[in-house]
């Protein structure tokens, strides 16, 4: 999809160009090409603000648990308190890894009483 992005803001900025040294002082060739400049410029630059956003939603997730449960976590296997570093999100999970005993388990919230 990214490639994509940037072969379509590639072949219009070809084209852009094509048509400003081609004009030939014809005003409706200048303007086309322009135009065709200015939207390659926004497929660029709309692709390259898109993967930053879904990036910071991951660690403002992360950031979150952590500040929420820090506190009052600890290894459901030898209970010994938890490390931030000890929590790792994989393929949206959160997954804990106990530096006191090793075990590596998935993260789930106790129940709130
Ligand atoms: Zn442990």
């Amino acid at each position: 999809m990214r490639l994509f992005s940037y072969l379509l803001a590639a072949l219009l900025a070809i084209l852009g160009f094509i048509f400003l040294t081609g004009s030939q002082g014809q005003p409706v060739r200048l303007v086309i090409g322009v135009v065709l400049l200015i939207a390659a410029g926004a497929v660029v630059y709309l692709f390259r603000s898109k993967p930053q956003v879904t990036q910071n939603t991951v660690v403002q997730k992360i950031d979150l648990s952590g500040d929420v449960n820090l506190e009052t976590m600890k290894c459901k296997v030898c209970g010994a308190p938890l490390a931030k570093d000890s929590l790792e999100v994989k393929a949206g999970a959160i997954f804990v890894t106990c530096a006191h005993c090793g075990s590596t388990y998935q993260f789930e919230e106790e129940p709130k009483w």
